[in-house]
This record gives C-alpha cells, sequence and structure tokens, in this order.
C-alpha cells in the first residue's frame, strides 16, 4: 500500500476523506495543493491536509484522486494549520473551515493565475504628532515583533485610529502584510477612508460584496507575498498569508464577529489565534471592550494600552437622563426632547436613535387585545405604512393591513410601540419644514445609499438624523451637538446574560458621536427605569467600573468568561423530534462525560420560526479541555443518529446569542 492522502472536502461532515494518488502522478503531491476526487456520482474539488500509510476504510474501497488542479502547495501551510486548528476549535466540518470566505474561482479549482503587476508601495507619511498615550501605546505594539495580545482602549475620539495608521505604516516599511479587521465594511465610514488616503495603491478591501473577480485578484495577490493593508470583514482571515506582520481587530467588541451560520467562528478569537500561529502581534481596539477581553487584561493574557484623553481636547458631552413614567409621549418623544430637538436643530445637528425599523413593533385591537402575529414565527408583526404591509423581522413575511379587527372586527386597529418610520412621521408632523434623514436598513436598501445618505449627514443636509446601530458605529459626524437615545430601557430586562453588556455599549457608542470637533455635546437618555443601577452606572460614563461589577456578577453565576459555553440548535417541521433528539444526546452525554453541566433541551426563546420548531441544548464547563472533549463525543453521536436525518442541527462553540 503506498500513500493514502487525507483530504477536505467541501461537505457537512466532521473528517478527511482518503484517496489514492492518481497513477500517473510520480512526485509525492503537497500539502495546500488542490485536487479532483469522485464522490459519490460526483467529483468534488479538495485540498490536500494530510497523509498516510493506513486508510480508514477498507483498501478496496478507496478512489483515486482523478484530477492534480496544481503543481505546487496552492494553500500556504500557515493557511492549512489555521484551518484544521479553527476546525478542531470549533468542531465544525473541516471541509467548510477549509472554505470559509474562498473565491468561488479558488474553490472551483480554476488555476489560470495570470501573473499580477506589483504596484509599488507609496504611502503619505504620517501627518499628526502622536499625544503621550498614543506614543507609548505605538511603541509597545512595534516593539513586539512577535504574538502578543494588546488592547488598545480608548474612547470616542481618543486616537485610536492614528495608532493604527502608524503601527501599519511602521509594519509596512518592512515588507509585511497587515490586516485590518473590521466588523462591518460600510460601518468603517471615515476609518476606511484615512486608511485609503493614509496607504493608497497599497490598500485592500477583502468583503462579501466585492466582486467574485477582485475578490480572485486579491487572494492571489496576497498568496504571492506581496506587502499590503488588507481591510476586511472576518473571512479576510481566510486569507493566503505568507508575511503577516500585524493583525488589527477594531471595535473587537462588535458582535458582528461572530459568524451566526456556517462555519460559527469568531473572527476576533480566530484573528488572536492567527496572529499567535503566525507570531505577529494583535491589537484589538475599543471604547467599550467585551468582557472577555478584559477579563483577558485582568488575567494578564493581554496587555492593555489605554488613551484616556481625547485626542483633540474636547470635553466629553453632558449625559442627561429624561425620566419618561407617567408622561404623556408624543410617538414615544417626551416634551423636553421634542424641545430639545427643536432647540439644537436651528444651530446643530441632531442624530435621535432607535434601535428597531419599521414603523410599530405591534399592530393590535384595543377592544379585544388581537395582535397581528406571524403565521411561520411566535412573532409580532411590523407595521410598515409605505408598503402597507404588515411584515415578520424574522423570516419576511408579508400580510396585507386588515380592514378592522379579524377576531371582534372592530373597525380600528392600531399601530403600538415605535420604530425609525413612525419617529420620523411624528417629527415631520410637528416639524413640517425641518429636513431629515432616516439611516436603517429599509431606507439604505438600495446599492449606494447608505453612502449618499451618511455623506448628506456628514455634510450637514439635514439638521435631524434618525437611525438605528446603522448610524451608531464609527460614524464622525462633526456638526453633531445633541444625541438623543428614544428607548435605553431594551437590555435591562432580557434574559440574554449578554444584554447589559451590549446595552451599555451601545448607549456608550452612540453618545460618543456627540461633540466631536467644536464644542462639547449633549446626551439625552429617555427611560422607564431611571432608578435602575445598571442604567446609572451607564450614565457615569464609567465604563471600567460598570464592567468590573458585571463580572463580578459573571463569576458568582459561572457566566462566561469565568466558564466555556457550547449550544447545540436544532429544528425540525415535525415538533417532538427536535427535543427528541436532543434529549438522547442530554442522556448520552450525561453516562460519558460527568465532568460538564447539561441544560435543557429547552424550547427555544422563539419555539416556532419559520415555520419549523426550534429546541436547544446548553452544555457548560469550567474547564475548556472537558467541553472539547465532551464535543468530539456530542457531534459523532449527532452525526450517526438516526434521528438526525429528519431534524437539522447545529453547534455553536462561544455563543454569543442564546437562541
Ligand atoms: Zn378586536
Ligand atoms: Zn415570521
Amino acid at each position: 500500500m503506498g500513500l493514502i492522502y487525507k483530504i477536505a472536502l467541501p461537505l457537512p461532515l466532521r473528517r478527511l476523506f482518503d484517496y489514492l494518488p492518481p497513477p500517473e502522478s510520480t512526485h509525492p503531491l503537497s500539502r495546500g495543493m488542490r485536487v479532483k476526487v469522485p464522490f459519490g456520482k460526483r467529483e468534488l474539488i479538495g485540498i490536500i491536509l494530510g497523509y498516510s500509510d493506513t486508510p480508514s476504510v477498507p483498501a478496496l474501497q478507496l478512489k483515486t484522486i482523478s484530477e492534480i488542479v496544481d503543481n505546487e502547495a496552492f494553500f500556504p501551510t500557515s493557511l492549512c494549520d489555521f484551518i484544521e486548528k479553527v476546525a478542531q476549535y470549533y468542531h465544525c466540518p473541516i471541509g467548510e473551515a477549509a472554505f470559509t470566505g474562498t473565491p468561488l474561482a479558488i474553490r472551483q479549482g480554476k488555476s489560470c493565475v495570470k501573473p499580477i503587476p506589483h504596484s509599488p508601495l507609496i504611502f503619505q507619511p504620517s501627518p499628526l504628532a502622536l499625544n503621550d498615550h498614543q506614543a507609548t501605546a505605538l511603541q509597545a505594539i512595534c516593539e513586539k515583533s512577535d504574538f502578543s495580545t494588546f488592547l488598545l482602549d480608548g474612547i470616542t475620539g481618543s486616537g485610536k485610529t492614528e495608532v493604527y495608521l502608524q503601527a501599519t505604516e511602521f509594519f509596512l516599511k518592512q515588507n509585511k502584510q497587515i490586516l485590518i479587521l473590521v466588523p462591518e465594511i460600510s460601518l468603517t465610514g471615515q476609518t476606511l477612508e484615512r486608511f485609503i488616503h493614509r496607504f493608497g495603491e497599497g490598500m485592500m478591501l477583502y468583503h462579501s460584496r466585492l466582486s467574485p473577480k477582485k475578490r480572485h485578484e486579491t487572494w492571489l495577490k496576497i498568496r504571492e507575498n506581496q506587502a499590503a493593508v488588507i481591510i476586511g470583514t472576518r473571512s479576510a482571515l481566510f486569507l493566503p498569508f505568507i508575511n503577516l506582520g500585524l493583525i488589527v481587530i477594531y471595535e473587537e467588541h462588535d458582535a458582528a464577529f461572530k459568524q451566526q451560520e456556517g462555519v460559527r467562528y469568531s473572527a476576533r478569537d480566530s484573528g488572536i489565534l492567527r496572529g499567535k500561529m503566525m507570531n505577529c502581534p494583535v491589537v484589538l481596539g475599543s471604547a467599550t471592550p467585551s468582557f472577555e477581553t478584559l477579563f483577558n487584561v485582568k488575567i494578564a493574557k493581554y496587555h492593555s494600552l489605554s488613551l484616556p484623553k481625547r485626542a483633540t481636547n474636547i470635553q466629553l458631552p453632558e449625559v442627561t437622563l429624561l425620566d419618561v413614567r407617567h408622561k404623556k409621549l408624543m410617538g414615544g418623544l417626551s416634551t423636553p426632547l421634542l424641545k430639545s430637538i427643536e432647540e439644537h436643530c436651528q444651530h446643530g445637528q441632531v442624530l435621535l436613535f432607535i434601535n428597531r425599523r419599521g414603523f410599530s413593533p405591534t399592530f393590535m385591537c384595543y377592544a379585544c387585545h388581537w395582535m397581528a402575529r406571524c403565521k411561520h414565527c411566535d412573532a409580532r408583526l411590523t407595521y410598515h405604512p409605505q408598503k402597507n404591509a404588515l411584515l415578520c423581522h424574522h423570516c419576511g413575511y408579508q400580510s396585507r393591513v386588515p380592514q378592522g379587527c379579524p377576531d371582534c372586527q372592530a373597525a380600528e386597529l392600531h399601530p403600538v410601540g415605535q420604530g425609525t418610520q413612525r419617529i420620523e412621521s411624528v417629527l415631520q408632523e410637528r416639524f413640517p419644514a425641518l429636513k431629515m434623514i432616516r439611516i436603517d436598513s429599509d431606507a439604505t436598501r438600495k446599492k449606494g445609499e447608505l453612502e449618499k445618505r451618511l455623506q448628506a449627514a456628514r455634510n450637514n443636509e439635514a439638521p435631524l438624523l434618525i437611525g438605528t446601530q446603522m448610524l451608531a458605529k464609527g460614524h464622525h459626524f462633526p456638526h453633531l451637538s445633541l444625541v438623543a437615545i428614544v428607548d435605553a430601557d431594551g437590555g435591562l430586562f432580557s434574559v440574554d446574560f449578554r444584554a447589559v453588556e451590549r446595552m451599555a455599549q451601545l448607549i456608550i457608542q452612540v453618545a460618543g458621536r456627540a461633540g466631536r470637533v467644536h464644542q462639547a455635546g449633549k446626551v439625552l437618555i429617555q427611560s422607564f427605569y431611571p432608578e435602575h443601577p445598571l442604567l446609572k452606572m451607564i450614565l457615569q460614563q464609567d465604563y471600567g467600573k460598570f464592567a468590573e461589577k458585571l463580572l463580578l456578577d459573571r463569576q458568582q453565576c459561572s457566566l462566561p468568561p469565568y466558564s466555556h459555553l457550547a449550544l447545540v440548535r436544532a429544528y425540525a417541521k415535525d415538533q417532538p423530534l427536535p427535543q427528541q433528539l436532543l434529549e438522547e444526546a442530554r442522556v448520552a452525554l450525561s453516562a460519558s462525560h460527568h465532568a460538564i453541566s447539561i441544560l435543557g433541551p429547552v424550547s427555544a426563546p422563539m419555539l416556532k420560526r419559520q415555520g419549523k420548531y426550534h429546541y436547544q441544548l446548553l452544555l457548560q464547563s469550567p474547564h475548556r479541555k472537558c467541553l472539547h472533549s465532551a464535543l468530539s463525543y456530542l457531534t459523532s453521536f449527532l452525526e450517526t443518529s438516526k434521528l438526525s436525518k429528519r431534524v437539522r442541527w447545529s453547534l455553536d462553540v462561544d455563543p454569543l446569542e442564546m437562541f
């Protein structure tokens, strides 16, 4: 028996597949080469990841590689190693990890590699002098040419970006590749422009909205060891870097770094892993670091670099809480808020933040309390007046607005609660002459619309901006003098243990938009629970203290980062099946793995979604190793279970959403 190749194939199975070399091949094949192999009745493109002398299936069943796509290793060894580690950590199918974010042409085994002209790197020298804190941070990062994780902790406006820019410049001068990971490309705003301005041609983008051709080109350029600055979203981590010198993870607390489907990886955590494997420094930046990161600073796993001052010497905004208990509200807006909006619109710009799109989240009959609900989900329908429709934000179901109550035939139905569109229409009615710009996913669906609206907002073409969290992140509006948060209470009573952390981050991020260049800004926050201690702490703008307190709570409840979680989700059309499958898994696990706690199975917070019934099982352990061993057992149990043919299931290691 000769050498057997172990190949990663794009299949939802947690294993490599054995193949024999083609008879005509005289040289051994390398790890990282792409090959075409027969699989059932199909042919698939896979990547060689290993070798063996002994096959894992009877020798007679072994098939032969039908075509060798590359004449040398196409995926660099460091990428192959990274793929293996990601698959191990997340217990995901290795073939899926291997092709995460890989350009289509490469997955299809296209090999026509045109030589790419190397454009010489020209960049603008850093025009800005750093303050002491920035200089210390920059020095710490640049001194380290090997792996280390830094937290660059600084409030909005403290000059983090300039530190990134100068660190990038430093490593670029050493002919290294630099990866800047961002949560979402469209939300990076001016930061992106500053990078483009500084590095020009030497800057490349990598994200899912690029054309397939552009992605293919960038992938090949990186593999050619072209020194460059790459700004990309999650999948850019899987680029074939040869000579990575620095990884920056921009707004590291952002939940968008976690992929919620397919390979459910955290690009922040995997980014740190990649840095470790490539032996380069990793910088996590945030004004509101995640509790996990703060914990890692506390146990000295990460080094903290803080930028305590605003670089431009602007004062922090003045934050005021508006108690709206028993107050008369006009479409959710209190009288003092309306007055402030009117005042600030005369000479400044106002940002009104509400984290809900649409007109109103509920449509109901006051007579019998009937509510419009989705047919396919346990969810209420949101009223969208422009479409004259009720929409489900979970599955896209759309229904016409009923003429009267379907239950009691009352003539009138009422929208209840506020979304961005209702706030907009209330304000249009109140201030008919006022120009306003609304920014949410409904208003910006058309290509280019988001950029257009953001540009108009920056240019102060309208004094009033209304938006969801699309407006909260990264943008810089130089004329903003008032930021108002319409409803701050969202996270206070959620079942998700991370909800309060997220709420605080969002409030601080939104508030950080106020008064950035010309004057100190104002922040107004409406709340029905102004006495709530968490809200009070957020208002004192001491995020560090707030995090400390909440981390203590997490420790007492053994929640992350003091323990490790994995969530198994299962769903099917037949209601009892997913619960049955998870129950079988629980029984098997608790018999074999005593060191982990198993919670459930329970129904998901939204039991019925898109016509399917959802259940979940939570695994928890203070020891990562115990959890890993349980998950290896669990995935093979689920893959081979009879019921799993009728139930879809997925595994989420370190879940960020608990549903
Ligand atoms: Zn009714
Ligand atoms: Zn629905």
